[in-house]
């Protein structure tokens, strides 16, 4: 398959790289450890779990479920034009105008709506493709989940927040509407993805995976190291649904809710970065493999298929920040170097090994963004954007131009390098044959990450 030949050759690649000197180990480490899953020893955790049950609650309940601080209920008459009390209605609708533009400014939404960016975006776009009507979704059950959900996203987390949410649902709700993919997915698929879109992060407690691995934390137990952070966002997410007056999917059948449940849980999956390789690779396949319908749309004929375009376009809508007009990407990435730099105070402060990118003493922002952009954003936007052609064109002409904006905004100076490490600046990677080809360059890719 060739998802398993692509690995084989990036693991080749990453060996080799790691062999070269000590930062490119450092950057090869980076890759493998966020974008590549893991190859594990097997190691036996102690004490064994039954002790620790004996003393401990069992794990018989999701963490992190918070009770209901006030009830959200709405009677229908009551609610307002855009879901939510403000006093700045007007300034609200006039952002909300911009829904389906890629690029509205969702920090704004945030500001005007009284900080429920996810409600009110949700809202929006379920009124605009009809979903409330098409499921009988009663609108004050869809209020009190939408708002009991946003709250259960961290305000104190720079970037996995309420914020972030409705950036990839409303990022999501555009990508759905490409003309590629016109009238292809059915209203349930829209639903989930939407739906997946929303819970994608909940609960998200600002530190990644492998700290919560590392720090035998209650969800790395809970959930054996795999997906930790998806599998808590997709529970807490179906979990809230069964609080008060919650349930929006209450009037669909038995056959609707299992399809619905099932295509969410393997699109949030789909948004752990350990599986960014897979999915980039099969996409890549798929392209390759393309059938388009005398409509011109894709088309696409079985689950298998249909599901890895959504689970790909939530992945997409995900790492779409780069691709956004420069204002926001600059926003989004304050946001997520603070939140690293808030894991590496942590690590620091318990004498662990500080993870890569979030060590404020030691990284070079603008070189992590054209790293970033090159090693993964780019290969996977520009494999989007071949799924879809022509359709995400200037997607992909803002990301270059906002690439070549970080690439001007680094640092002349050169920065002290030892003997071994050389290449301080990102050469453009863009013309180079194939974007495997890329992976030989990673060791100039080093000094993006670690500033030697
Ligand atoms: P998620 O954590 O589900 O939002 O997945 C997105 C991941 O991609 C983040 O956790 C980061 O590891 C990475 N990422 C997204 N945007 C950026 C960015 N602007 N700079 C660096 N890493 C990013
Ligand atoms: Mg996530
Ligand atoms: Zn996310």
């Amino acid at each position: 398959m060739a998802s398993n030949k692509f690995k084989r050759m990036l693991n080749r690649e990453l060996t080799q790289l790691s062999e070269t000197s000590r930062s490119g180990n450092q950057v090869s480490e980076f890759i493998a450890n966020t974008f590549l899953e893991k190859q594990h020893d097997v190691e036996i955790l102690s004490p064994p779990l039954k002790e620790k049950e004996k003393k401990k609650r069992p794990m018989s309940q999701i963490s992190g479920v918070k009770k209901a601080t006030q009830s959200p209920s709405l009677a229908p008459a009551c609610i307002p034009r855009f879901g939510v009390n403000t006093p700045h209605e007007s300034l609200l609708a006039k952002e909300i105008e911009d829904i389906n533009r890629w690029g509205m400014d969702i920090f704004k939404l945030a500001e005007y709506s009284g900080n429920r960016p996810l409600t009110v975006i949700m809202y929006s776009i379920f009124q605009e493709r009809d979903l409330l009507k098409t499921f009988k979704v009663p609108i004050n059950t869809f209020i009190t989940f939408m708002m009991t959900l946003e709250d259960h996203y961290h305000a104190d987390v720079a970037y996995h927040n309420n914020i972030h949410a409705a950036d990839v649902v409303q990022s999501t709700h555009v990508l759905l509407s490409t003309p590629a993919l016109e009238a292809v997915f059915t209203d349930l698929e829209i639903m989930a993805a939407l739906f997946a879109s929303a819970i994608h992060d909940v609960d998200h407690p600002g530190v990644t995976n492998q700290f919560l691995i590392n720090t035998s934390s209650e969800l790395a137990l809970m959930y054996n190291d795999s997906s930790v952070l998806e599998n808590h966002h997709l529970a807490v997410g179906f979990k809230l649904l069964q609080e008060e007056n919650c349930d929006i999917f209450q009037n669909l059948s038995k056959k609707q809710k299992d399809s619905l449940r099932k295509m969410v849980i393997d699109m949030v999956l789909a948004t752990d970065m350990s599986k960014h390789m897979n999915f980039l690779a099969d996409m890549k396949t798929m392209v390759e493999t393309k059938k388009v319908t005398s409509l011109g749309v894709l088309l696409l004929d079985n689950y298998s298929d249909r599901i890895q375009v959504l689970q790909n376009m939530v992945h997409c809508a995900d790492l779409s920040n780069p691709t956004k007009p420069l204002e926001l990407y600059r926003k989004w990435t304050d946001r997520i170097m603070v939140e690293f730099f808030t894991q590496g105070d942590r690590e620091r402060d318990k004498g662990m090994e500080i993870s890569p990118m979030c060590d404020k003493h030691n990284a070079s922002i603008e070189k992590s963004q054209v790293g970033f952009i090159d090693y993964i954003v780019h290969p996977l936007w520009e494999t989007w954007a071949d799924l879809v052609h022509p359709d995400a064109q200037d997607i992909l002409d803002t990301l270059e131009d906002n690439r070549e904006w970080y690439q001007s905004m680094i640092p002349r100076s050169p920065s002290p390098t030892s003997p071994d490490e050389h290449h301080a600046e990102v050469e453009p990677l863009f013309n180079l044959p194939g974007w495997l080809g890329k992976l030989v360059f990673l060791d100039r890719f080093m000094s993006t990450f670690i500033k030697c």
